[in-house]
């Protein structure tokens, strides 16, 4: 298993913000990433783990941390019919096209979250009413402390909107299991259309982004409609603008920054802080290197 240094990863995040790893690796198997898990364990290193790359800022300034990809680890074990283990870089969409030919429902809502299996589990990802926990039975998990691996029932998940209990700088999923169910080919097929039309009518798909920047502050009232009625449709700092489609999509549209995400952030928290007493809370997580202002964009 080869450890890479300096290697450039703007391409693995689809906010393709500038930055370059210090070490990166990217195991075949849950063995080989188990290997180089200890490996960084016994040089002192510490790991950060990436999937799609879709809701993780890098940073431009550095990351010093073993950057593990887990985008090969993506098989799917059949352990009934309707029964799956997923492998912790399996891209979400391409589980759910597999379910529609197979008549199995229950993963439509991932048809556009551009994630991996890791990264939904993290995040509890979701999308028009439902989520990840709706599907999953129990994951493997790699505690990186004991490097001993775990198996997490639904209860230890502790799940919530957009996170669940699976702290990245604690543990590493390996595999989730999921169950789904039989239904119409036909109705499966047409909901996965719809989910599609809504998203291409509403998000700016073709920009470089992280998808939505902050988590809803109240359920009756989306990020997006907020960020609008602040009037920062648009607003531009360097390379990084509030989306003229959808105000919660933060676009790169050069070669942007980490540090002009984060002012882009910390202003439009700002506004929302003075105009309207809210807090915003982003939802997208720092991998690497970031000064201590642009920490507070997590803190406030
Ligand atoms: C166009 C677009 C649309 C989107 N739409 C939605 C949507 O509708 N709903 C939604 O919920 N999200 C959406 N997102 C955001 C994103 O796709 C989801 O949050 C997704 O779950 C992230 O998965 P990922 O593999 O890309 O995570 P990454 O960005 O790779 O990682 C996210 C976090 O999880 C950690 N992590 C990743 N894999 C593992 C692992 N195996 N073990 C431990 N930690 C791990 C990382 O270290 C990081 O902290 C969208 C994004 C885009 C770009």
């Amino acid at each position: 298993m080869e450890i890479k240094k300096n290697v450039d990863v703007t391409a693995l995040s689809t906010l393709r913000i500038q930055a370059s790893a210090d070490f990166f690796a990217e195991p075949e198997s849950v063995d080989e990433l188990i290997k180089v898990v200890k490996f960084a364990k016994d040089n002192g290193l510490n790991v950060t783990f990436l999937g799609g790359g879709s809701n993780s800022l890098l940073s431009s300034r550095k990351i010093d941390s073993l950057l593990v990809s887990t985008l090969k680890i993506d098989f799917i074990d059949e352990k009934s019919e309707t029964i799956f283990e997923l492998g912790a870089g399996l891209k979400m969409p391409r589980f759910c096209g597999k379910m529609i030919h197979r008549s199995l429902s229950g993963a439509e809502f991932m048809v556009g979250i551009p994630g991996s299996v890791g990264g939904g589990i993290v995040m509890n990802a979701g999308a028009h009413g439902r989520e990840f926990s709706d599907i999953f039975i129990s994951a493997k998990i790699l505690d990186l402390d004991t490097l001993k691996v775990h198996e997490f029932k639904h209860g230890d998940m502790d799940f919530k909107y957009r996170a669940s209990s699976i702290d990245p700088e604690k543990y590493c999923l390996l595999s989730a299991t999921v169950k789904l169910d039989y239904a119409a080919k036909d109705e499966i097929r047409e909901r996965v259309a719809s989910y599609n039309r809504s998203r291409t009518s509403s998000q700016p798909l073709k920009a470089w982004t992280c998808g939505c920047t902050f988590k809803n502050p109240l359920p009756d009232y989306p990020a997006g409609k907020l960020i609008q009625d602040l009037g920062a449709k648009e607003l531009i700092i360097g390379q990084m603008q509030v989306s003229d489609v959808h105000a919660n999509f933060f676009e790169n549209t050069g070669t942007a920054s980490s540090s002009e995400f984060c002012q882009l952030v910390s202003t439009v928290q700002g506004l929302a802080r003075e105009k309207k007493n809210i807090e915003l809370f982003p939802e997208v997580k720092p991998i690497g290197f970031f000064t201590d202002d642009e920490k507070k964009i997590w803190l406030n």
